[in-house]
């Protein structure tokens, strides 16, 4: 399925992203590139709250500061370095992953989504996050907070879930990336900013949002 880009997204682009560089938070895994660092960060992020994350994410990269660091850990250790973050899946695949990258990929991790997604762990959201957020391509990566932005921006009377309305919300994602890399990281970083801060699950906070104005949702009446 694919989206036309229109002036009415690039409106939405250009308020979106001069909210964020106003608003948005500095957190570490921002100020970084390195595809290791941004993906540990991911990986974390999946299941666990911001505040939780902040606490564990120096703690686990002083200790395993690079891929070659972590693949070379033993298995309880790694275990014991992620206690108190839970859902361990995560990082039994994420040393997996780090033993398969140093194997077969000299350590680095590509700039391909497709690759990407060939890892273990990497689903689609993490294989978009780490092309935006550590390779600074133009690629979409649609969690539930920008898949919520985009369903109450553009599409209110969509059915909440559903296969149809995924592809249709990556669509719109795709057509909203900017063409250059670096702004394409500031966007996908200031939609996911508006969905945790803003448009909450909870509540939609209408009367502060820096879209309100073209929102299918929330405008003015
Ligand atoms: S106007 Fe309201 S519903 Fe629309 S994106 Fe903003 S917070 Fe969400």
């Amino acid at each position: 399925m694919t989206a036309k880009s229109t002036p009415e997204m690039a409106s939405f682009r250009r308020r979106l992203t001069a909210w964020f560089r106003r608003q948005g938070r500095d957190l570490p895994w921002r100020r970084t590139r390195d595809p290791y660092r941004v993906l540990v960060s991911e990986v974390m992020l999946q299941q666990t709250q911001v505040s939780r994350v902040l606490e564990f994410y120096p703690r686990f990269l002083a200790r395993y500061p690079t891929m070659e660091h972590l693949a070379r850990a033993g298995k309880r250790q790694v275990r014991e370095a992620w206690e108190g973050l839970g859902y361990y899946r995560r990082i039994v695949n994420l040393h997996r992953l780090a033993r398969q990258v140093m194997r077969e990929q000299d350590g680095s991790l590509q700039p391909d989504a497709v690759a990407l997604r060939q890892l273990p762990g990497v689903g689609r959201y993490t294989a978009g996050a780490l092309m935006t957020f550590a390779f600074e391509r133009p690629h979409p990566a649609v969690d539930t907070n920008v898949a919520r932005v985009l369903r109450r921006y553009f599409y209110p009377r969509a059915r909440r879930t559903g296969a149809r309305l995924d592809e249709r919300l990556w669509a719109t994602a795709q057509a909203l990336q900017p063409r250059n890399g670096r702004t394409a990281w500031s966007f996908n970083q200031a939609i996911m900013e508006l969905g945790a801060l803003i448009c909450t699950a909870r509540v939609a906070r209408c009367e502060v949002c820096p879209v309100r104005r073209g929102c299918q949702t929330g405008r003015p009446r």
